[in-house]
């Protein structure tokens, strides 16, 4: 299968790109193929990577929200998550693939329950993702025995197309035990698979490790040997000027999440100068749905450019050009993926945005008009590992999984 995206804007030109199998061919080459794409009034961009999230939380959209972070979880979120079943996380992901396709997502790095149901919904999906096998043991020292021994099965077991990556998905300090921490240290590094968790989110994490272990989390996760180049943190908004330096010494990549950070009130902003100083990889995460709620990484864009500046009082702090790169390359950087840029030889992670749209009118700086003034709806086509998953707007079946999410949904709140 071929693709011929034609008279397309891409870095100020008009061309074309030609699209073989899954990967970008030729720019500027006007080969036959077996699908064309009309890419005129319409700017390519690379898909954007969101390198943190819950996706079937979309289940939970508006469903608990101005609450705070333990509240939220300990007497709404958890309760209701553990009714879920794998059937119920497979048409949430569906949904959350939906909005990511129309939003100009092509690949998502996601932690939630039911790996199996996830994986299913990312194969039906088109879309690519990282999917975790997610581990929260309370330090019970049984349990945490079992989910090990379950992360080693899955796995080995779950089968997947080549757009999922499997990783491991250790929740937090605050829900995981330090054996079940070294224990995916020891699996990443013997597999080369990613970890993805939760780090420094709030004052009172930071706070809980000290009093437990007399050092700060970065630091106590230095000392069990848990960080390294193979690591995604979420969130990261509550470190000193030493544990940047561990995390840039480590190689560990950040996913800034603003939206969410904001919306629960994390009371700090992530110092991404330093971080950019010390040489740490950060991209961009939505979070979940249930505290953002939306998958727009568009949105996120903007939301970590403006509150850089607002937080910082400077408004020079993270310009967008660099707020566009955390969205895109850095993103498929942490993921250790071939996307993030529309180059010959790239996996085709391709997105189209229609330009003849009044909020990007007129055309001063494409850069610009992505960040600070486009939403997810000025995606027009989607095209993920060398197919059209999106034309005009549209996906196939999104009326259904609408419905189905709708259905799930009344259904399971009155199990
Ligand atoms: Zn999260």
């Amino acid at each position: 299968m071929s693709v011929l995206i034609k008279d397309v804007l891409l870095d100020g030109e008009e061309t074309s790109i030609y699209v073989e199998e899954n990967t970008i061919r030729g720019i500027g080459s006007d080969a036959e193929a077996d699908r064309t794409v009309d890419g005129r009034g319409k700017a390519a961009i690379p898909g954007m990577v969101n390198t943190h999230t819950h996706a079937a939380m979309t289940l939970f959209r508006g469903y608990a929200d101005d609450l705070r972070l333990q509240e939220w979880l300990q007497e709404h979120i958890w309760p209701a998550e553990a009714k879920l079943t794998e059937e119920d996380v497979y048409w949430g992901t569906r949904l959350a693939c939906l909005e990511m396709v129309k939003t100009g997502t092509t690949c998502f790095n996601d932690m939630y329950w039911h790996l199996k149901g996830a994986v299913k919904a990312v194969e039906d999906s088109g879309i690519r993702g990282v999917l975790n096998s997610v581990f929260i043991d309370k330090f019970n020292k049984e349990d945490a025995k079992k989910q090990r021994k379950q992360a080693e099965k899955e796995m080995k077991d779950v089968k997947a197309c080549s757009r999922v990556t499997l990783a491991l998905g250790p929740h937090a300090i605050y829900t995981v035990t330090e054996e079940s921490l070294q224990w995916a240290r020891e699996y990443s590094d013997k597999h080369d698979v990613l970890v993805h968790f939760h780090l420094s989110e709030t004052a009172k994490e930071v706070e809980d490790c000290k009093e437990e272990t007399g050092m700060r989390p970065v630091e106590y996760l230095d000392s069990i040997g848990f960080l390294g180049p193979n690591l995604v943190c979420a969130h990261c908004v509550w470190l000193d000027d030493r544990e940047i330096r561990l995390m840039g010494e480590s190689g560990v990549k950040v996913s800034h999440c603003p939206t969410s950070n904001m919306k629960l009130s994390v009371g700090e902003a992530l110092d991404y100068e330093k971080l950019k100083h010390a040489g740490v990889c950060v991209s961009l995460g939505t979070d979940g749905c249930a505290s953002n709620n939306t998958l727009d990484m568009f949105e996120s864009m903007k939301n970590a450019a403006l509150l850089q500046k607002i937080w910082y009082g400077d408004p020079t702090r993270l310009p967008a050009g660099e707020a566009f790169r955390m969205g895109t390359s850095e993103g498929a950087k942490a993921l250790k993926l071939d996307t993030g840029a529309i180059e010959e030889g790239r996996l085709a992670d391709i997105v189209l945005v229609d330009l003849k749209r009044p909020e990007l009118t007129p055309h001063h700086n494409l850069v610009s008009d992505l960040v600070y003034s486009a939403s997810g709806g000025c995606v027009d086509t989607v095209i993920c590992d060398g197919e059209v998953i999106m034309e005009n707007g549209r996906v196939d079946g999104e009326e259904e999984v609408m419905e189905k999410a709708e259905e799930i949904v009344g259904d399971l709140f009155s199990r």
